[in-house]
């Protein structure tokens, strides 16, 4: 499962507790900013929205595409 991390630096305020909070580590700081560097590593825990005040954190789990392949596979078996 993948998750797409994002924060809307207008909101940030710097706080860190984003960073301390992320068991894996996702985040550093970057000019005052939290950024979600390493957003590969992320689990889908949210605690990193329910820590920030700002409410600048979200997180979404992305859906897998399914391929081309896979679909036109998919089709040929429902046709049957
Ligand atoms: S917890 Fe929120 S305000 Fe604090 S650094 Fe992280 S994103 Fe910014
Ligand atoms: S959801 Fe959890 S793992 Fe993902 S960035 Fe936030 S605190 Fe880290």
């Amino acid at each position: 499962m993948a998750f797409r991390v994002f924060v809307d630096n207008e909101k940030c305020k710097g706080c860190e507790e984003c960073l301390e909070v992320c068991t894996v580590n996702v985040f550093e700081m970057r000019k005052g900013k939290s950024i979600p560097v390493y957003e590969g590593e992320c689990i889908g825990c949210r605690s990193c929205v329910e820590v920030c005040k700002e409410k600048a954190i979200a997180v979404d789990e992305l859906k897998p595409e399914m391929s081309e392949t896979a679909y036109l596979l998919l089709r040929e078996i429902l046709s049957d």
